[in-house]
């Protein structure tokens, strides 16, 4: 049995101050939150005091990304070792803004897959399609080939050390969200698919649906038997809608 996972993406929101009141709401309710799994991922230069504020808690701290590299002279990246250091478990990989506004190839975002295991940090392995993608039928193949680039590099079984959030890039923060159809039928693929390699793998792996999933849609797209939880971007930002989330997942 898979247990649920809700990721919470802050993405470059916050200040000192919404931070401490966003973390003080989570933690008021985490009794509502019967079997979830549930992460928050603040921008970095907040990872440490909402680590802090978590060490107490069941919530569990994740980074919005992770250098490649270990160390040295990488202006502004951060060191999976230090994201060790200040409180991370997990980090998000190759997030569809990283891919996009920054560049990040498939490559780069399987180097970053191996450099968080390496550190001991759980993957957030995001991947998805763009519209057009979808458009032209080849959602599956983008999905797959964004896959293989980390089973390239690490093997199948290295997929067993993170989860998969499957996220169509159209659906995030749009509004627009998958029909729990739509991504059942990706979220099947994505198990098939590495079930050909390692069953073991695939079926103790958790594929976690993002794309404006709220408290309205979440019950039912987590119903879907291969959506295991969510990676929440938005309604992370809101502690009641954050909460309300974790608790259907539950
Ligand atoms: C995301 O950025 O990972 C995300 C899912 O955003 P939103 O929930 O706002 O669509």
């Amino acid at each position: 049995m898979r247990k649920p996972m809700v990721a919470g993406n802050w993405k470059m929101n916050g200040s000192s101050e919404s931070v401490k009141e966003l973390m003080a709401g989570i933690k008021d309710g985490m009794g509502s939150v019967n079997n979830a799994e549930v992460v928050v991922c603040p921008p970095a230069v907040y990872i440490s005091r909402v680590a802090g504020s978590a060490a107490d808690t069941a919530i569990k701290v994740g980074s919005q990304n992770i250098c490649d590299e270990d160390k040295g002279a990488f202006t502004g990246e951060i060191s999976g070792e230090m994201l060790k250091d200040t409180g991370c478990e997990y980090a998000i990989i190759g997030h569809s803004e990283r891919r996009s506004l920054y560049g990040e190839s498939d490559e780069l975002v399987a180097r970053r897959f191996a450099a968080a295991r390496r550190n001991g940090i759980k993957p957030i392995f995001c991947i998805g399609e763009t519209l057009e993608e979808r458009e032209q039928g080849i959602t599956n193949d983008v999905c797959a080939r964004q896959i293989d680039a980390v089973i390239a590099l690490e093997g199948v079984e290295a997929l067993a050390d993170g989860v998969i959030a499957y996220e169509p890039v159209w659906a995030i923060g749009t509004g627009k969200t998958a029909t729990p159809e739509q991504a059942q039928e990706v979220h099947a693929f994505i198990r098939g698919k590495i079930s050909a390699l390692n069953a073991d793998v695939a079926n103790g792996l958790r594929i976690l649906y993002g794309g404006s999933m709220n408290p309205g849609n979440a019950a039912e797209l987590m119903g879907q038997p291969d959506i295991d939880g969510g990676l929440i971007g938005g309604a992370s930002l809101k502690s009641e809608d954050f909460l309300a989330i974790c608790t259907a997942a539950g």
